[in-house]
């Protein structure tokens, strides 16, 4: 691995008005609101639109009555939450987690908004989710809460109305489920979810579509700051759907993936691990221990985020990065694979830092795109070549890091900032062309 330069100090010192400070005190959606307000301020968006802006169209609470395999009745709840629509069918992913609740899901719903217009995706924002912990289910009783899931709120969902996809916890068979539990009442409609198995019209390249994104991403912001990836050093933390592929396609690209941590471990090897091998030792093995090349330590012996290298893909798990490791950070560009992996706090210490931070939103909306795209084959019942999918892809995450990079030039902002105001400009004008 080359030598890494320290980290610059920050150009952006003089950025206009504050950055969201500390969050502890905001529900989730009252978060994503302040950042929604902050490029509302920037682009002179009205009291009377921000209200539209920050508010959800449609909240659903559903019971979900439904009998176990020891013949007992449960009962657990149910949301779907529509944000706003005004660019096209509301989209998200269906959560099962047993921590799941209505402010979370609105917050989520409203990400999916802001994520869809920063790619221009021609959809709007949702979310849903149980509150169940589906490892406690039986294949039966898991079967049996999707379809009734479905059921409870089929009038509201539709191919052109909200589409639906796999989240924590959910997977492309309980999308299968709840394609066939739609089409009992409405009919052959494949495009109803997305992430669904491929036998039953699922996109095979919706697998890679995140981890592909990121490693898209990443070249493009090299080469907009005139660097190139071939030879930087790469960390990733996660070694899951994001993290592998992510890993991957950057090692294609030619950068140095120097060190991989997952749950199991971290794998070190100076000289660039060979990502392919390491795929095929994990699906082997399911742990990164034992692989025979590099160098493996425990995740207690090493803190992966903390290695030095050109770039880090935290590509895990939310709030890793915090006000307890941000000052031992040695990347000069962190891409967030995973969602909210840097706390607010530790987002304005690395800005200050001059580490280029490209946010969750931005970073990891290669999965959306490759969403829409399964929407757009099912529509058309067409299925596209592999290379059309990765050149539409490319051409969608690059054209968002150019609006996004724009932004944050003309307002002077970090690209976290900027993302929120390209988001939010492109629904307030869809907004505004609607009449409304
Ligand atoms: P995954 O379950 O496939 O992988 C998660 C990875 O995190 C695994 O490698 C696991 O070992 C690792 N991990 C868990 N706990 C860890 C710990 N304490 N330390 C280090 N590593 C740990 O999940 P995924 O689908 O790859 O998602 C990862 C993140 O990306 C999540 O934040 C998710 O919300 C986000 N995301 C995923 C997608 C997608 O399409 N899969 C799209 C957008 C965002």
């Amino acid at each position: 691995m080359g030598e890494v330069p320290a980290p610059r100090k920050s150009r952006r010192d003089n950025r206009k008005g504050p950055m969201i400070q500390s969050t502890v005190k905001l529900t989730p959606f009252g978060a994503v609101n302040a950042r929604v307000n902050r490029a509302s301020d920037l682009l002179g968006i009205k009291e009377n639109y921000r209200r539209l802006l920050t508010t959800c169209w449609r909240e659903v609470k559903v019971s979900l009555p439904f009998t176990d395999d020891k013949g007992e009745m449960n009962v657990y709840e149910g949301y779907r939450v529509q944000h706003n629509g005004v660019r096209g069918p509301y989209k998200g992913g269906v959560r099962f987690h047993p921590e799941v609740d209505l402010d979370e899901v609105k917050a989520l719903a409203s990400l999916m908004t802001w994520k869809c217009a920063i790619v221009n995706i021609p959809f709007g924002g949702a979310k849903g989710g149980i509150n169940v912990d589906p490892s406690k289910l039986s294949e039966r009783e898991l079967q049996s809460l999707s379809r009734r899931f479905m059921m409870s709120v089929k009038q509201m969902v539709g191919p052109y109305k909200d589409i639906m996809a796999p989240d924590v916890g959910t997977n492309p068979k309980v999308m299968g489920w709840m394609m066939d539990a739609y089409h009992q009442v409405h009919g052959y409609s494949p495009a109803i979810v997305t992430g669904k198995p491929v036998t039953l019209g699922g996109s095979p390249d919706r697998l890679d579509a995140t981890g592909l994104g990121v490693a898209m991403i990443t070249r493009r912001i090299l080469e907009e700051r005139k660097e190139f990836l071939s030879g930087k050093s790469v960390v990733l933390q996660g070694f899951g759907n994001v993290g592998s592929f992510a890993a991957l396609h950057l090692h294609r690209m030619s950068a140095k993936v120097v060190a991989v941590g997952d749950v199991t471990g971290v794998v070190r090897d100076a000289n660039g691990i060979d990502v392919e091998k390491l795929m095929a030792h994990f699906e082997a093995k399911r742990t990164l221990a034992g692989f025979n090349e590099g160098e493996f330590s425990s995740r207690e012996q090493l803190d992966v985020l903390t290695l030095p290298c050109d770039i880090l893909v935290p590509a895990a798990l939310g709030h890793v990065i915090h006000s307890g490791n941000m000052d031992k950070i040695k990347a000069r560009y962190i891409i967030e694979g995973a969602n909210g992996p840097v706390t607010p706090e530790a987002d304005e210490y690395l800005n200050k830092q001059g580490i280029i931070v490209v946010p969750d939103i931005l970073a990891n909306a290669g999965g959306v795109v490759g969403s829409y795209f399964e929407w757009a084959q099912n529509i058309q019942v067409h299925s596209w070549e592999r290379t059309t999918t990765k050149l539409e892809l490319d051409k969608f995450m690059s054209a968002a890091l150019a609006g996004v990079s724009s932004a944050a030039k003309k307002f002077n902002i970090n690209y976290r900032e900027a993302a929120f105001v390209v988001g939010v400009d492109r629904v307030y004008q869809a907004a505004v062309a609607r009449g409304h």
